[in-house]
């Protein structure tokens, strides 16, 4: 993803059609902690608001960058057991426990419709795929997985890219 200090993140928001109050808020906690050191190995970035369920999205699957607002639900619950739910991640095919998964929900601006896909209740998808976390191992063992790393790269691009167009999103003009 492209290098964003908190003025461009902040130019940004401002661009973006969230109401205002989010957009202070967002800003206030990019400002505080939330932006990361090095961008290049990332397609997808949470900033999230100081509940953590809901937020902006960054994706960039290749060269455009887009952002959406988003809200995640932290409980999966299997409608039988009542217990919380394993998935696989819709962005990142990374299977979670109950304890990490969520599902993440999408109104764009642009669109009446209300989008809703399984996802990590961490959204650190961009990390999972590139097996430097504890729930891509986890989750490798568990769907006996052999894929690349490289490989997984791509199906998170192209699922990201499929999603984008499904969202309707248009790209972010340049800063
Ligand atoms: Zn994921």
């Amino acid at each position: 993803m492209i290098t964003l200090d908190g003025e461009q993140f902040g130019n940004l928001l401002k661009a973006s059609e969230l109401r205002p109050r989010f957009k202070l808020e967002l800003k206030f906690v990019a400002s505080t902690q939330q932006l990361p050191d090095s961008w290049i190995d990332i397609e997808l970035l949470a900033i999230t608001d100081r509940t953590g369920d809901k937020g902006l999205l960054l994706l960039q699957p290749a060269d455009d960058l887009y952002i959406v607002p988003y809200a995640l639900s932290r409980s999966i619950v299997d409608s039988t057991t009542g217990r919380a739910r394993a998935i696989i991640c819709d962005f990142c095919y990374t299977w979670q426990p109950g304890s990490n998964a969520a599902s993440v929900t999408f109104s764009p601006p642009r669109s009446k419709n209300t989008v809703r896909f399984l996802c990590c209740g961490d959204l650190d998808c961009s990390s999972h795929v590139r097996n430097t976390t504890k729930a891509a191992l986890v989750s490798r063992s568990q769907l006996r997985e052999t894929m690349t790393n490289e490989d997984r790269i791509a199906r998170l691009k192209s699922k990201l890219e499929r999603y984008i167009a499904q969202l309707e999103l248009t790209p972010t003009s340049s800063m």
